[in-house]
């Protein structure tokens, strides 16, 4: 196929190639980005129907013409186009456009390659919407130029064809000149493939070519597949006689194959002669070269002195600085890309970065100020702020004393975490705060031992080296929340870490010396104390945070929580106002907490809103600005986009055009924007809280709605989320008498629903079931028994009542009262029994807007706890037994009462 002599037209369109030829048989693969050669391909190739020819015309930017020789004239040359030669005005445009960096004209080269599209493929850029092509040429036969004139944006020339016709080849190919060249040239091409079979084993078809091509199109082929100089390049093209073409092409062959040979030798020598640790040195030689390249030039020798001196100032107690020496003098001694390199110079690292000696001076504490500092910081929490300042007042008398640890327990969001921080600051430490959350192995607290690969220190040692000080206030976060499993016992480890004893040398495995961690001070934080280690517990003294009220939620939001969240949006009470009753709507509405967290979140949200609102404001002054008296945003873009498609070389974009702008939407509701022309703030309304927070996410009415069949009854839980209404769903269907427990029971709360079970059997015959006839409760049947949120794992016996109930209520088929919660543990004989977390249980269920409260009689003295506010608003039952608990439960009363003679 390549042999077949190609017809060419007259006439081609010319692609230029900068500083590059296109030989005849070379394939070349290019993208064509220029609007020129983009409108080039797209006329000449593009919407063809059958591809048709174009010409490749070398030319050189006259920056390479003036370092180069000037223009290589082959001989015959008939003329030489350059850019003074070019008539068209457009051309000269074009040309400056072709050589976009290049402002000067270039210079064409006087004979080029025709050549066929063998693969052509669009693409449109994103977001320009800019058109480009890449095209598969392969390059076919020579011509030389006979004039160059514009055609639109790009070049056509007249041309004439260079090549031998098929006659003349025939007559050729018996000179004998040809015939010896030819056979130098083979002889050549063969050997270099033979060496380069030798090297790899991908060139058996470059022999087969070698057979069948004829000898003329051989020499361009093997010299387009060399990387030569364009200078080569063009005289290569420039060899139309066979004769110069055949020596030329032997003479870049031999050369080729001479500097592989040479190189080849080279390597073999170096190969031989060097010793390993000579190829060591010479490839770290190199590798610095390469180093230096990149402009990272960090020299290990230098390194490992400055982790010295590291060390050195670093303070480690004489044993222990042994030891590091030690290991700082095997780090000497390996290269750096020995395996233990770098785990040898991590762990020296972290030797040097732990704070041996560096403390944050204390300065003398003074209660007062830490008193008005708490206070500053944190509303209400009177007992606990009064705990805070005598566990100061006892550092101050005795600053090395060993008093317990301070432990906050309570729900999330309850200024546990601020609380500590506070009393860093009082004491003027430093602050750290370790989460211990999920923590389940050992190795967590206690660090991984140095042997296994990727080994780090325990969290502990981790968060000293953060701090850099020894003596920081050290929150140990969600003490609750560790626990033992197969991984060791973390919360054995936290023992050592928190007895006076044993923490003066902490032993961390990865940092395997012992560390003081005695100056530290601790303090804990958990959501409940019940889990944490009976021997964990005795080390700390619990401070409780039941939750707030709605009251005090509100008094926290507008004094603490809304300043600061105005000052961390960049806002202030200019900009934003949220006014008292939309903060109460967020927290009856939005937020059901014990803790302020959320609600935080929500004025955040706020905040975030209006931020947006008054950066918009900004823009919007701006774009008003910029697009008076310009056309429509959208139409300008299409011109720009136009003008950038026609790529016309004289395309006069209109300046108008080149205006990047964004479009502000005009279709804010009219509030929003009028709120800020007279510079006033916004101000927080109920449409707005609905647009930024969404519809409100709690109502009053949900009690009711779910209550509202028999079977459901409303109980008070408590939760690591501090108090909460809980409903309890019973059914009952065709079974065989089992009772079947739902969502995430633990064994407690499946033992008292067995109580309950037997409880309501052992009354089944005083019970007012006038729709069942059968007494035994279970007879070809089964219960079912729900807790909601059935992804939330429950335990613990203060369901015992709640459960009764809803069995009650299943079987009597009366509704229970929606506006009831209750709590509280049964015995079998149906005492109830006086359950935890009163407080957090009534503020619940004044949050979820509960009028009465079942709670057992022996919890009276905890609703001293309870702010007389909301008790005020409830109505509180006392209870002794379960049936007083029915009496309360049902309108009407209790429906076992009519038959029973309790
Ligand atoms: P916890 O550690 O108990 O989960 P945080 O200490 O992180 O809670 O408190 C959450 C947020 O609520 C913090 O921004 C905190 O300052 C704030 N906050 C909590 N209680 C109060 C309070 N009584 N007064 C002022 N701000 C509070």
């Amino acid at each position: 196929m390549m042999a077949e002599p190609v017809e060419l037209p007259s006439r081609l369109a010319i692609l230029p190639f900068r500083n590059k030829v296109l030989l005849p048989g070379a394939i070349v693969r290019i993208r064509c980005t220029s609007p020129s050669s983009v409108k080039l391909v797209e006329q000449e190739l593009w919407q063809r129907e059958e591809r048709g020819l174009i010409g490749v015309l070398p030319v050189r930017d006259s920056e390479a013409a003036a370092v180069g020789t000037l223009l290589s004239q082959g001989a015959g040359g008939d003329s030489s186009y350059g850019s003074t030669k070019s008539t068209a005005n457009s051309s000269t445009e074009q040309q400056k456009q072709d050589s976009k960096n290049h402002q000067e004209p270039v210079h064409w080269h006087n004979r080029g390659v025709a050549a066929r599209a063998l693969h052509l493929s669009r693409g449109v850029e994103k977001p320009s919407g800019r058109v480009t092509y890449i095209v598969v040429l392969e390059g076919l036969c020579r011509f030389s130029v006979q004039e160059l004139s514009a055609r639109g944006t790009y070049h056509v020339a007249r041309i004439s064809r260079l090549d031998m016709t098929k006659a003349e080849l025939e007559l050729a190919e018996q000179d004998p000149d040809i015939i010896a060249l030819s056979r130098q040239f083979k002889a050549t091409a063969m050997e270099l493939i033979s060496v380069l079979e030798q090297k790899q084993k991908t060139v058996g078809r470059t022999k087969v070519l070698l057979e069948t091509v004829p000898v003329h199109r051989l020499a361009d082929i093997f010299v387009a597949s060399f990387e030569i100089s364009f200078e080569e390049q063009l005289s290569m093209l420039d060899s139309v006689d066979l004769k110069v073409r055949l020596s030329k092409a032997t003479e870049l062959v031999d050369r080729h194959l001479q500097s592989i040979l040479v190189a080849e030798k080279i390597t073999q020598k170096v190969e031989g002669q060097l010793s390993k640790s000579q190829k060591e040195f010479l490839l770290r030689q190199q590798m610095r070269a390469i180093k230096e390249e990149l402009g990272d030039n960090d020299d290990d020798e230098d390194d490992v002195a400055a982790l010295e001196r590291k060390m050195q100032s670093a303070g480690m107690p004489p044993n222990i600085w042994k030891h590091a020496h030690r290991e700082l003098r095997r780090l000497r001694k390996m290269q750096p890309q020995q395996p233990g390199y770098s785990s040898s110079r991590v762990y020296l690292e972290l030797l040097a970065d732990l704070p041996w000696q560096k403390v944050s001076e204390e300065s003398e504490l003074d209660l007062r100020a830490a008193k008005e500092s708490l206070d500053h910081d944190h509303y209400g929490l009177t007992k606990v702020k009064q705990r805070i300042i005598e566990y100061l007042a006892v550092r101050k008398l005795k600053p090395d004393a060993r008093g317990p640890v301070l432990c906050f327990v309570g729900p999330p969001g309850v200024g546990k975490t601020s609380l500590a921080s506070s009393i860093a600051n009082a004491l003027s430490r430093k602050f750290i705060r370790i989460s211990l959350g999920g923590v389940k192995d050992e190795a967590d607290i206690r660090g991984h031992r140095r042997t296994y690969i990727g080994s780090m220190p325990g969290r502990l040692i981790d968060g000293l080296k953060r701090v850099g000080v020894n003596n920081p206030v050290m929150l140990l976060d969600e003490i609750d929340k560790t626990g033992s499993d197969v991984r060791g016992d973390p919360a054995s480890a936290l023992l050592e870490v928190l007895d006076p004893e044993q923490n003066k040398s902490f032993n961390d495995h990865y940092l395997n010396v012992p560390f003081d961690l005695s100056k530290v001070i601790f303090v804990a934080t958990a959501n409940r104390a019940q889990p944490i280690p009976p021997a964990l517990l005795d080390r700390m003294e619990v401070i409780e945070l039941p939750g707030y009220t709605p009251e005090e939620k509100l008094k926290i939001a507008m004094k603490h929580l809304m300043p600061r969240v105005l000052d961390q949006h960049g806002l202030s009470s200019e900009f934003l106002q949220i006014p008292e009753e939309m903060v109460k709507l967020i927290i009856q509405r939005y937020t059901r907490e014990a803790g302020v967290r959320n609600l935080e979140r929500n004025l955040a949200a706020l905040a975030r809103a209006a931020a947006v609102r008054v950066a918009e404001q900004e823009r919007f002054s701006t774009a008003i600005q910029l697009s008076k008296g310009i056309q429509p945003m959208a139409a300008s873009t299409t011109a720009l986009l136009d003008s950038r498609l026609a790529g016309a070389g004289g395309g006069s974009s209109p300046s108008t055009g080149e205006v990047e702008m964004e479009v502000i939407p005009m279709d804010v509701s009219g509030h929003e924007i009028s709120s800020f022309h007279g510079g006033s703030p916004i101000v927080v309304d109920e449409p707005m809280l609905e647009k930024v927070l969404g519809p409100p996410r709690f109502d009053d009415k949900e009690a009711a709605e779910r209550v509202a069949s028999p079977g459901v009854s409303v109980g008070l839980v408590w939760t690591s989320f501090g108090g909460e209404v809980q409903f309890v769903e019973a059914t009952v269907m065709v079974g065989k008498g089992e009772l079947h427990l739902t969502g995430q029971l633990g064994d407690v709360i499946k033992e008292s629903a067995k109580i309950a079970l037997t409880w309501v059997r052992a009354r089944a015959s005083e019970l007012d079931i006038s729709s069942t006839s059968d007494k035994n409760l279970l007879e070809n049947r089964d219960i079912h028994i729900h807790f909601p949120a059935g992804a939330v794992p429950k335990d613990g016996p203060s369901a015992g009542v709640t459960m009764v109930t809803s069995l009650v209520s299943l079987f009597s088929e009366r509704k229970v009262r929606a506006d009831t919660a209750m709590t509280g543990e049964m015995t079998l004989r149906g005492l109830v029994l006086p359950v935890g977390g009163i407080k957090d249980k009534v503020l619940a269920a004044h949050r979820y807007g509960i009028k009465r409260v079942i709670i057992p009689e022996r919890n009276l003295k905890d609703l001293a706890e309870v702010p007389s506010a909301i008790l005020s608003g409830l109505e509180i039952l006392l209870v002794k037994r379960i049936e007083d608990v029915l009496e309360h439960a049902f309108e009407g009363g209790c429906p076992l009462r009519k038959h029973s003679k309790l």
